[in-house]
């Protein structure tokens, strides 16, 4: 069977992040403390942006699980939703000098961080070389199969260096 090859540390950080996000908006709407607090300070968007980035962050781990050619388009779109989580965090969590807020801000970054590496290392991961058997050269004299930059054949001596350019 053929396999797929993936970037799967991508995947993983983008599940993680995502399901994190989740996670904490779940927290957050459940909580009645962290609600009330949310709720008090009109960060109700806190629990909406965790909620969305969260599910668009597990789909796109799903798309890329599925299909790794659309793991640049899924990434600039992780790679969004997580600043946009870094940055609700950031902004929410400096604004307001509740504890219990500060918190949340810095679970929300540490959250969009996780994502933003699965973004950045899904962009840079290139599909390896399908050729994973290299065609070894042969000694022109004896046929003994001979490294590569060999300047004499390791099996009769002959010399390599006017016959062949091995690169
Ligand atoms: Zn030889």
């Amino acid at each position: 069977m053929y396999v797929k090859s993936r970037p799967k540390l991508g995947i993983v950080l983008f599940l993680s992040a995502g399901l994190f996000m989740l996670f904490l908006g779940f927290i957050f709407l459940v909580l009645p403390d962290y609600y009330s607090v949310l709720n008090e300070y009109g960060m109700m968007h806190s629990i909406i942006i965790n909620f969305v980035s969260g599910f668009i962050l597990v789909m796109s781990s799903y798309v890329v699980y599925h299909h790794p050619e659309k793991r640049r388009i899924c990434a600039v779109v992780v790679l969004g939703f997580s600043m946009a989580e870094v940055l609700s965090g950031a902004i929410g969590g400096a604004y307001h000098f509740t504890p219990y807020i500060r918190d949340v801000g810095v679970v929300n970054i540490f959250a969009g961080i996780i994502g933003v590496f699965g973004g950045a290392f899904s962009i840079m991961w290139k599909q390896p070389s399908t050729r994973t058997i290299k065609t070894q050269d042969r000694c022109p004299n004896c046929g003994a199969i001979l490294r590569e930059k060999a300047r004499f054949c390791p099996n009769c001596g002959t010399s390599l260096s006017e016959t062949a350019i091995y690169t």
